[in-house]
């Protein structure tokens, strides 16, 4: 018996490594929970219907994976939240996140010219972008200098603004509107500014300003509307530079073809148009 053993080892590790492939395991799972309560049905089947999270896929796809990573819309209890969790390598958006989305849509005034598809489907984007980015942090081991949220918050925002300008506004106007919305509710005390998360204003401009930082022609409308402040606005490109260039580096031997495909990005947010 003990002689078979070396054989039952050798196929047990084909086995397991067999579906992924050496080196080479981008299995990425995609997951639409059924909810069970009534309220949570529409965003189920919207978010189906539009393939959202097929959508994302073909976006994590830019990266090569070492390991297996899923993408999962669940329903959470009530708990308005969205997280990385590393012990499972999935990324899950609770359905009570997208209805708060959803409800806000519905009441923000300003800025005016964001449509309500926009408010819905922009702060969607950014959510799961900003959880891959803690997911990639994570599963490709890349070195985080500063808060992890504020990273993971560029990160998102640098994958947006490779799409072309009037993609990428949609997205962004609809985040600021969801980041507008929370922030007038937040009390600048000191659980507020003690929490891992920058206070939403904060997050507000440091998104608009890397917008306009890439491309000032195109998110100039955020000077000129008065929504970034042009004392931060001066400095935007210099801060957009000096995040593409850290993003490039850090990313660049793991993304296939080294480069961020712009129209890999394009086809994977096709759902939020
Ligand atoms: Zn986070």
């Amino acid at each position: 018996m003990p002689r078979a053993l070396p054989f039952v080892a050798a196929l047990t590790l084909f086995l397991v490594a067999g579906p992924t492939g050496a080196g080479h395991g981008d299995f990425i799972r995609v997951v639409y929970q059924a909810p069970k309560k009534s309220e949570a049905q529409e965003i189920y089947r919207e978010m189906r219907a539009r393939r959202v999270l097929e959508g994302l896929r073909e976006i994590v796809r830019m990266v090569r994976l070492p390991r297996s990573l899923t993408l999962r819309l669940s329903e959470c209890d009530g708990e308005i939240n969205a997280w990385y969790a590393p012990e499972t390598r999935s990324v899950t958006v609770c359905y009570e996140y997208i209805q708060d989305v959803w409800d806000r849509a519905q009441k923000a005034t300003s800025p005016p010219a964001v449509f309500r598809h926009d408010a819905i489907f922009g702060p969607v984007a950014q959510v799961f972008l900003h959880e891959f980015g803690h997911a990639l942090f994570h599963l490709l081991d890349v070195p985080v200098l500063g808060r992890e949220e504020d990273a993971a918050d560029q990160f998102a925002a640098l994958v947006v603004l490779r799409l072309r300008p009037a993609q990428a506004r949609q997205i962004i106007d609809g985040s600021a509107v969801l980041f507008t919305s929370y922030g007038a509710e937040e009390k600048l005390e000191k659980d507020t500014l003690a929490d891992h998360h920058g206070p939403f204003y904060q997050r507000l401009y440091n998104l608009l300003c890397l917008a306009y930082g890439s491309d000032k022609r195109a998110f100039g409308y955020l000077v000129d509307r008065g929504d970034l402040p042009r004392e931060r606005a001066e400095n935007c490109a210099a801060e957009y530079d000096q995040a593409a260039i850290a993003m490039d580096k850090l990313f660049r031997r793991h993304l296939r073809g080294g480069r961020m495909e712009r129209e890999r990005i394009r086809r994977g947010f096709r759902w939020a148009h």
